[in-house]
């Protein structure tokens, strides 16, 4: 192992087996009571998102779309779905600074961040307990209770990688 692969070490926080189902099942139902179709485009990009672990563009949500043979959606259909998701709770948004929005479904209990790597700007997701122990340490230090955090790491590229 060099020392870059060493130092650039990530690690993939393995979901639960069953988290997409899961996650599908509950979003289905949180659309129903917020009085929302589940149809058409909507329930598409449920689908796909129920089967990613990480982050998607809306191009890349729409690729899978179509991949599936779902209803023929455009861009359109599908960043108002995804608007309506994130406004639900039920996707995140990662703004990895290039000026293009990503979206996952959000993992209560097993959430991860991110990193990106520049130039380039590959994203990739890591976990890290002891983080996530910082961050709650803090909030009981700043007496304030936590509803969330956001984290985004931005890192130069090894060059040997
Ligand atoms: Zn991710
Ligand atoms: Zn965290």
């Amino acid at each position: 192992m060099t020392p870059a692969s060493g130092v650039h070490a990530h690690h993939h926080h393995a979901e639960t087996p069953g988290a997409g189902r899961r996650w599908k099942r509950h979003a289905q139902q949180t659309v129903r009571d917020a009085g929302l179709r589940a149809g058409g485009g909507r329930a598409a990009v449920i689908e796909v998102l129920s089967g990613e672990e990480c982050v998607l563009t809306a191009q890349e949500v729409l690729d899978r779309v179509t991949r599936k043979g779902g209803p023929g959606g455009n861009l359109a259909t599908v960043y108002r779905a995804l608007d309506t998701l994130h406004a639900l709770r039920l996707v995140t948004r990662l703004d990895a600074g290039d000026g293009t929005a990503r979206y996952e479904r959000a993992m209560p209990g097993g959430e991860h961040h991110h990193h990106v790597l520049f130039p380039g700007g590959e994203i990739r997701p890591f976990h890290d307990d002891d983080l996530e122990a910082a961050i709650h340490a803090l909030a009981e230090r700043l007496g304030v209770e936590l509803t969330g955090h956001d984290i985004v790491l931005h890192a130069a590229r090894p060059t040997t990688d």
